[in-house]
């Protein structure tokens, strides 16, 4: 990121979902029901709805005009009977505590999926990097690290990337998180940059995940990568990948979209221009033209629609109209719980988030596995790594939907939150 692109100003909000519901009370819901259909007591599921530690932080930032702003953070620990926790950072100005503490038993779900060695965790600050200078970021970043700094590290708790924050701020973290410790702790946080002991293939695992997911589902409704028309939604770090990946593998990128609305052609867009084009926090739209809104842009014709953007994107006032047969949910909670519904009645297959991006999480357990021992693997390893565990997961948790009759989503809960029932029990918890 340059510091003129970090220097950008933007308006605040603009992804505001449109649809804002409850994800934490809806996530609740679906983690009883997995929990009663694999038959575990109410202490499981009492243990299991809430993170076992939040923590909620003020931090005071030195402003480049000189004024101090105080921001709120939060870490959400959601369990650690399995290991240490792991998860990413937000930096966005709708971050809330109900969304943080979501986002950490989605990621206990995809550990719990992939077999990591890990609980899940989410961190969040309100704020709006978009609108801040690459120094106030480093000083939020460093803040934050200072707060949290008695609940994280190497075997507690592991931060990462996630919604507008990146490689730089791992770096600034890491660098923090040292400090404090004086000694090197490489381990103490994943997604940084290669020079820092960073994992070669992180930067793009996530995409990377995202499109094996695509390509073998597909191919169990009949279907080849190359004959597929795909719409995606966000042009981020996940979005962007995708695109490019599905591009280069010969798939027809019809549609990607940014904050400001989408892009649409039936023939293919020219996806590595446009990546040129985009600025680091992943908006390119307004350098083109023919935009459309985000909400006519998702229900264009396509094959699959891939939402690489936030949460309740597709909810119940477009499930209707949304053209895709197959959904792939790169973005965390992009569909809400109506939705869901809908687009099972309409026999749209969806792939959920906690299976479809866990790529990101898988391989930053390979880069602290790497930082552990001080050894490092070549991109096709980690690639190859990565893609026969997402083969391996995606037919597990397909398999499971048939096997118990129900959607995706409730086999990758059910899949996915097992191992930590069976963890507690093991340590007597109950
Ligand atoms: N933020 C990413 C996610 O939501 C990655 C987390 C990680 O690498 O620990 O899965």
């Amino acid at each position: 990121m340059s510091q003129e692109q970090g220097n950008k100003r933007l308006i605040v909000g603009a992804n505001k979902p449109a649809h804002d519901t409850n994800i934490l009370t809806n996530t609740q819901a679906t983690i009883r029901e997995a929990l009663d259909r694999l038959g575990y007591e109410e202490a499981v599921y009492e243990l299991l709805k809430e993170p076992i530690r939040v923590m909620t932080v003020r931090i005071p930032v030195r402003m480049d005009d000189g004024h101090v702003e105080v921001f709120t953070g939060y870490r959400a620990q959601h369990n650690d009977a399995i290991g240490p926790t792991k998860g990413g950072v937000r930096f966005h100005p709708d971050v809330t505590l109900d969304e943080v503490k979501a986002l950490s038993i989605w990621m206990s779900l995809k550990c719990g999926i992939f077999n990591l060695p890990y609980g899940g965790a989410k961190g969040g600050i309100v704020c709006d990097p978009r609108s801040m200078s690459l120094s106030e970021q480093e000083r939020l970043a460093r803040g934050y690290v200072r707060a949290i700094s008695q609940i994280v590290g190497p075997a507690k708790d592991i931060p990462a990337p996630d919604v507008y924050t990146n490689s730089q701020i791992m770096a600034w973290m890491y660098d923090e998180y040292s400090r404090i410790r004086e000694f090197d702790s490489p381990g103490f946080i994943t997604g940084k940059p290669l020079v820092l002991g960073g994992s070669r293939g992180r930067e793009s695992a996530t995409a990377l995940g995202v499109v094996v997911a695509l390509r073998e589902t597909a191919e169990r409704m009949g279907k080849k990568l190359s004959e597929l028309r795909v719409l995606v939604q966000g042009f981020g770090n996940v979005g962007s990948n995708v695109a490019r990946i599905l591009h280069e593998l010969g798939a027809t990128v019809v549609g990607i979209s940014d904050a400001g609305g989408g892009v649409y052609n039936e023939n293919g867009l020219p996806i590595p221009e446009l990546i040129e084009e985009k600025d680091s926090f992943g908006m390119v739209t307004p350098r083109l033209s023919g935009v459309i809104p985000t909400e006519e842009f998702l229900t264009k014709p396509c094959d699959v629609l891939v939402p690489a953007a936030l949460e309740n994107q597709i909810h119940e006032g477009n499930a209707d109209k949304i053209q895709a047969s197959l959904i792939v949910e790169a973005a965390n909670g992009p569909t809400t719980p109506e939705a869901d519904q809908i687009l099972h009645e309409r026999g749209i297959v969806v792939v959920p988030d906690v299976l479809a991006n866990a790529g990101g999480v898988t391989v930053s357990y390979f880069e602290w596995v790497q930082n552990n021992q001080g050894f490092y693997w070549t991109e096709e390893e980690v690639n190859q790594r990565l893609e026969n565990m997402m083969v391996q997961s995606v037919h597990n948790i397909l398999d499971t939907a048939e096997r118990y009759d129900v959607l995706p989503r409730m086999a990758a809960y059910m899949v996915g939150i097992r191992p930590f029932a069976e963890a507690m029990r093991w340590r007597g918890w109950v």
